[in-house]
């Protein structure tokens, strides 16, 4: 008897060959099989007109073909078939790429339904049609994210297969059904698939989107929940130490910093775990109340741990530590997979395991993820703060929580620069506290953004030497590392322009450009030790400009650097570019961020006016979740978020249904459901938020 957990070879018209081609895509049993959505659908019962359709468009004609013929692109030896095709309001020619045996299908006077996107062919100065998909029956139907070997027409064969078996019982709680009017699971995965008519697409697609949101908001309460059963170790505040610390600063606290300061110094005091996330927008000073909290439990005679993304967060967090703290007789230690060091002298210890031993009985030990490696084992341990990342691993955290230091759990505190809409935050950290920096340090000169035309390119660089030739430093951000045309895949694809990469922009700014200046190139294929090398000699002046892939992205202080030019930004989201443009404007010093793009796009120059007009980071989240949808927020929201097949981020009354019945659910008992509860252990036997 087949079930939603038989593998997918067992399914009637797939075997070993296709189960492994499946298994590319991630679907490996039959309830994979249901649950793996098409990714649009091509309604052929409404055609457009030719006359009506533009460049750019995804579109359906109903066509009769003309003529048929094939050439042969003369460099790349690709076949190409042109179709020229006619419908009553005007004519449109289609076009194929490496598919020589159409012509044996595409035949004159044949009529056909075409979908396809529309671009422009640069050779032939007009508007063609690149079909995806042609037929010629008329209804509504669905096309899946497809691998070599598995077509949309395959899969359409055995979903249908799995649908009529019935396999799928409800686990949404009927009062739930009833007072969000959603439709049953059935009916909605049946409808999904091979929708009957657009609306009852729409309301399987709300049912399952509502599916989504559910359950990962419920988790995350669930999970909140389990952890304020947890016992903490309660910290005293100590006022006139941390005032001393406030006074030591060469600057004064902004009123954001105090009121959050105080919201995590409480928690601190508290014998349930803290579970709490900072956010604030690049520059808004973090790293300060970070050290303030970590006063706090170390004069408790408590331990904490810090940990930082990278090798040279790390660092720059162990010299912020450092120079703050001490006054207080603390001692501090950095633990990285290269380095340790201590500001407690080392002694007679003078092995590499001695000497993380000795590290790691510091009062505050600042690293990257090394530290939490199973072996490290913490005497002290009552706080952890965790910096510049969205999401720590439920995984990563389990690790720490091991270590029991009297039983307890350590107070958390994760810290982030990337602004996250509201709607988001209450889905995705439905688990944690927040708390906002929202007001920047006084001292702070607003940014210069400016879309530069490329006519001005050489004005931008006579500007950038201008700032270096007053002492200042500036960064080049390229989206790739090497040019595109090196990698194989991207020569097939002929309306791809090439975009900037790092080592050709190095090359090009050393030896044409700047050959006067002293330049370095930063990317992810360099050694984490050569890259904090040049991030510090960067910092103590050596160079004048580094050009980058985004890896400068997150949380670097240079407050010498004043200029940030950003190469095909519209390659970027809105959130991303911000964070590029927090690198500079960090110090005294006015400082400007030049955006370039080739695109002509009226949308994309639309899409980066933004930046020019916007200087606050939750504006342009939002702006971004507006236009582009959570799948395009930067790599480091993303990579905390859950995997949303269907629901989307930015609705927001769907969020707020989900979680006001989600709610319900997390403070009655979950045994009370448990066909619920049954859908939530196989969501977490598979997701990767635990
Ligand atoms: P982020 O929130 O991006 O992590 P940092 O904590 O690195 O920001 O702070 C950015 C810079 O601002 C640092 O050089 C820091 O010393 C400085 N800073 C922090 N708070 C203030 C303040 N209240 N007034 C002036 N400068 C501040
Ligand atoms: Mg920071």
């Amino acid at each position: 008897m087949l079930t939603l957990e038989s593998p997918i070879q067992y399914i009637k018209g797939v075997g070993p060959k296709m189960a492994a081609k499946l298994g590319k895509l991630g679907v490996t049993t039959a309830g994979d099989l249901l649950f793996y959505y098409p990714r649009s659908w091509i309604d052929f019962s409404n055609p457009q007109a030719i006359s009506s359709t533009r460049i750019g468009q995804e579109v359906v004609v109903r066509v009769r073909i003309i003529e048929v013929k094939q050439e042969y692109s003369f460099k790349k030896k690709i076949s190409i078939i042109r179709a020229l095709a006619r419908d009553t309001s005007g004519e449109i020619n289609l076009v194929w790429f490496n598919q020589p045996y159409l012509i044996n299908t595409i035949k004159p006077e044949q009529e056909l339904i075409v979908s396809g996107k529309v671009a422009y062919d640069f050779k032939e100065k007009t508007k063609i049609l690149l079909p995806t998909f042609y037929d010629n029956e008329a209804k509504i139907l669905p096309i899946y994210p497809e691998t070599a070997g598995i077509t949309s027409k395959y899969l359409r064969k055995i979903i249908k297969y799995l649908l009529d078996l019935e396999l799928l019982e409800e686990f949404l709680p009927k009062d739930i059904l009833l007072n969000q009017k959603l439709i049953d699971l059935k009916t909605a995965i049946r409808e999904i698939h091979f929708p009957s008519t657009k609306m009852s697409l729409e309301t399987a697609k709300n049912r399952l989107a509502f599916n989504e949101l559910f359950l990962i908001i419920l988790k995350m309460l669930l999970i909140k929940k389990n952890i304020l059963q947890n016992q903490a170790i309660a910290n005293k505040i100590n006022v006139p130490i941390i005032q001393k610390l406030i006074n030591n600063l060469p600057f004064k606290l902004t009123n954001a910093q105090r009121r959050v300061s105080w919201e995590i110094l409480r928690d601190l005091s508290k014998s349930v775990p803290m579970n709490r996330l900072l956010q604030g927008d690049v520059g808004s000073g973090k790293t300060i109340v970070a050290i303030i909290a970590a006063l706090e439990v170390i004069k408790n005679n408590h331990q904490v741990v810090w940990m930082a993304p990278t090798e040279i967060l790390a660092q720059q967090h162990f010299k912020s530590a450092c120079n703050v703290l001490t006054a207080f007789n603390i001692s501090v230690s950095l633990l990285t997979s290269s380095q340790i060091k201590c500001t407690k002298h080392f002694g007679k210890n003078k092995t590499k395991l001695q000497q993380k031993q000795f590290a790691l009985e510091a009062d505050l030990i600042i690293g990257t993820h090394s530290l939490i490696q199973k072996n490290i084992g913490f005497k002290k341990l009552n706080f952890v703060i965790i910096d510049e990342q969205h999401r720590f691993g439920v995984k990563q955290r389990a690790i720490l929580l091991s270590k029991n230091y009297r039983k307890t759990i350590p107070h958390f505190l994760s810290m982030t620069a990337t602004p996250i809409p509201r709607t988001l935050a209450l889905t995705i950290y439905g688990d944690l506290d927040i708390s906002i920096l929202n007001e920047m340090p006084k001292n702070r000169q607003k940014i210069i953004t400016k879309l530069v035309d490329p006519i001005n390119r050489d004005k931008a660089y006579d500007f950038i030497h201008q700032q270096i030739k007053i002492g200042r430093q500036a960064f080049v951000i390229c989206p790739l590392i090497e040019e595109k045309s090196k990698n194989k895949e991207a020569k097939n694809n002929l309306f791809d322009i090439e975009k900037k990469s790092v080592v050709a922009e190095y090359k090009k700014l050393s030896e044409q450009i700047f050959p006067n200046l002293k330049i370095a190139m930063l990317h992810g294929k360099i050694k984490p030790k050569d890259k904090e090398k040049i991030m510090n000699d960067f910092r103590k002046g050596k160079f004048n400009i580094i050009v980058s892939t985004s890896v400068v992205e997150v949380g670097i202080d240079i407050p010498n650097a004043t200029v940030m030019l950003i190469e095909d930004a519209d390659r970027f989201g809105l959130s991303q570019l911000h964070q590029f443009r927090g690198r500079v404007g960090r110090g005294e010093h006015q400082s400007y961020c030049l955006l370039f793009t080739s695109s002509l796009n009226s949308e994309t120059t639309r899409r980066l006016k933004y930046m020019v007009e916007y200087n606050d980071g939750y504006k342009l989240a939002e702006k971004d979740l507006e236009i582009r949808g959570p799948g395009q927020l930067s790599g480091d929201i993303q990579h905390g978020l859950p995997d949303l097949k269907i629901a989307s981020l930015t609705d927001t009354i769907l969020i707020e249904r989900a979680r006001t019945e989600a709610e319900k659910i997390a403070v009655s008992d979950l045994h009370k459901f448990p066909d619920l509860k049954n859908q939530l252990e196989k969501m977490a036997s598979n997701n990767h938020l635990e």
